[in-house]
């Protein structure tokens, strides 16, 4: 009897696991029946903006974390699609740090090409899953918001998707339920200009303080100030930019410090990241893990050790993104499919285990980064995912690092060479600082000229590299 297969959630993750069976199924394999369940109207995951925060139209929690202005935060080329450049969607080459609305299209344009649309029910937030030993069989149950109807179906196997930049974490510090202005978390910020002219408070030291703060000072508020309670981040921030170490409390409008000095501040915007949340899934089944390199309890970072019929993607604190999905994905096909074959229980563990001490010993960004091509690496060996130069991903994280230190103002502004079809990024047509339109349009907008570009390294590639016409 045919298989059938959830998948719960049309995120990156989601759409990377349709697009694998979708590519078996090209290559003549017979693949099961799939039914991919997706809480949102469209797919996309984070990448399909809403304006919406709290509950949505249906009185579900907002899944969307993104805001507007919002431009990828890494290189595009280290979250290329092998399968699917960025040139052969665009037509052309395009600058390296596309906006929010630039990266939805290219998300979009390889799963439209795959015609993979037809296995997604949109509208159905699935409810809860259980596993029944007697049968093997997961029992999903879903709720159809344009029928307001909860069914429920029985399938082999389930995929959760459904990501963990979500559910926000949400701390809170003595004298927050007297401050006088607004507080929310990351989840919720939309619009930097409802900050323009204001002091501003972040907390937490990682890419949301980073970037909302940054957001924040192009769209012209008066001061940041950013509380670290680890480590301050460490760049050269602009000079209406400080960073404090930890909140102690508030005070009506003043924040006060653990090295006893305070700021009057008028909002206060918790960049404290996100939990992995999971309520639709019965206890034997839930992951539960810290944003981390290497959650425990899952072989090959997908395979559910204490039940090998559920998989997780995407759950990895995240360097790689949408081609480490892929290789999650192609190698959960594999597995689904049986042509991976998994090892007894204590061998998954042994294998997770190892994994998990190297990722204990990682001090550096550098050493993360190439923890994580190597997983990405060891995932693509076992599947016939196109191999492409991880090492050459690796190197152009490092770039980017560096150019983030040298000027965390305009690293967006420099180029990078493909890893999947070689062609260096040209230039964009107006630095990140001076862009203030994020639309696909405004970014697509003027053909790029041949310019000078930032650094001397990028010169030399830039002369050889084909521009848009
Ligand atoms: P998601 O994108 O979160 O998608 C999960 C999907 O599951 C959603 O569509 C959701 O509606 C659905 N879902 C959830 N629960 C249910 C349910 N119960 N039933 C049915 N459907 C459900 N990555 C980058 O590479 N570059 C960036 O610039 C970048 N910027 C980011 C900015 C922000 C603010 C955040 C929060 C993350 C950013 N990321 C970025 C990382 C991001 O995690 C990935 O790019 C990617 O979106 C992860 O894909 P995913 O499919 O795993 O999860
Ligand atoms: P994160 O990376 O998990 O970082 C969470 C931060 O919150 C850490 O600095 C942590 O401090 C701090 N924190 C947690 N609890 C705290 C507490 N009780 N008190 C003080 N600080 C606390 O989460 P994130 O920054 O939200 O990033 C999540 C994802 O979003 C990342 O993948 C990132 O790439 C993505 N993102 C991308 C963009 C973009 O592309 N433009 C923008 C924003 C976010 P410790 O260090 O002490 O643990």
């Amino acid at each position: 009897m045919t298989q059938r297969i959830a998948i719960i959630g049309a995120g990156p993750s989601g759409l990377a696991q349709l697009r694998a069976f979708q590519s078996a199924a090209d290559k003549g394999i017979e693949i099961p029946e799939i039914v991919c369940y997706e809480k949102q109207d469209d797919w996309g995951g984070l990448w399909n903006y809403s304006w919406r925060t709290g509950l949505d139209a249906h009185g579900e929690p907002v899944h969307g974390s993104m805001y507007r202005y919002l431009w990828s935060n890494g290189p595009k080329e280290c979250l290329e699609f092998a399968d699917y450049s960025f040139e052969e969607h665009f037509g052309r080459p395009i600058a390296s740090y596309p906006p929010r609305a630039v990266l939805f299209d290219y998300i979009k344009g390889r799963v439209e090409k795959a015609g993979v649309r037809k296995y997604i029910r949109f509208g159905c937030p699935v409810r809860q899953v259980t596993f029944d030993d007697a049968s093997q069989q997961f029992t999903v149950s879903v709720h159809d918001q344009s029928l307001d109807l909860v069914t429920s179906e029985e399938f082999d196997h389930v995929i959760v998707a459904s990501g963990h930049f979500s559910t926000p974490n949400v701390p809170e510090f003595p004298g927050f339920s007297s401050f006088n202005g607004r507080i929310l978390h990351a989840h919720d910020f939309r619009d930097a200009l409802e900050f323009k002219g204001k002091d501003l408070l972040l907390l937490g030291s990682s890419y949301s303080a980073e970037d909302i703060g940054s957001q924040c000072y192009k769209y012209g508020a008066r001061s940041i100030t950013t509380s670290y309670r680890t480590a301050p981040m460490g760049f050269k921030w602009p000079d209406n930019w400080e960073e404090k170490p930890l909140l102690v409390k508030v005070d009506r409008d003043t924040a006060y410090f653990s090295d006893g000095s305070h700021k009057r501040v008028d909002a206060i915007i918790l960049c404290t990241g996100y939990l992995h949340h999971f309520p639709f899934l019965e206890e034997s089944l839930r992951l539960k893990t810290a944003n981390r390199m290497w959650p425990l309890g899952l072989y090959k970072g997908v395979v559910w050790e204490e039940n090998p019929r559920l998989f997780y993607l995407g759950m990895q604190d995240q360097w790689y993104t949408f081609n480490m999905f892929d290789a999650q994905a192609w190698w959960v096909r594999d597995a689904v499919l049986g042509t991976q074959t998994l090892p007894a229980k204590a061998a998954m563990q042994a294998d997770s285990q190892a994994w998990r001490e190297r990722e204990e010993t990682l001090d550096s960004d550098e050493a993360m980064i190439v923890f994580q091509g190597d997983y990405v690496k060891s995932l693509i060996s076992e599947t016939d995912y196109p191999s492409f130069d991880i090492d050459g991903v690796n190197r152009t994280f490092l770039e980017w690092e560096h150019h983030k230190h040298e000027n965390i103002m305009t690293f967006r502004d420099h180029g990078y060479r493909s890893l999947m079809t070689g062609t260096q990024a040209p230039r964009h047509h107006t630095p990140w600082l001076e862009a203030m339109d994020d639309s696909l349009e405004a970014y697509l907008a003027q053909p790029v000229e041949a310019e000078t570009p930032l650094d001397e390294e990028s010169a030399t590639q830039a002369t050889t590299t084909p521009l848009a016409s």
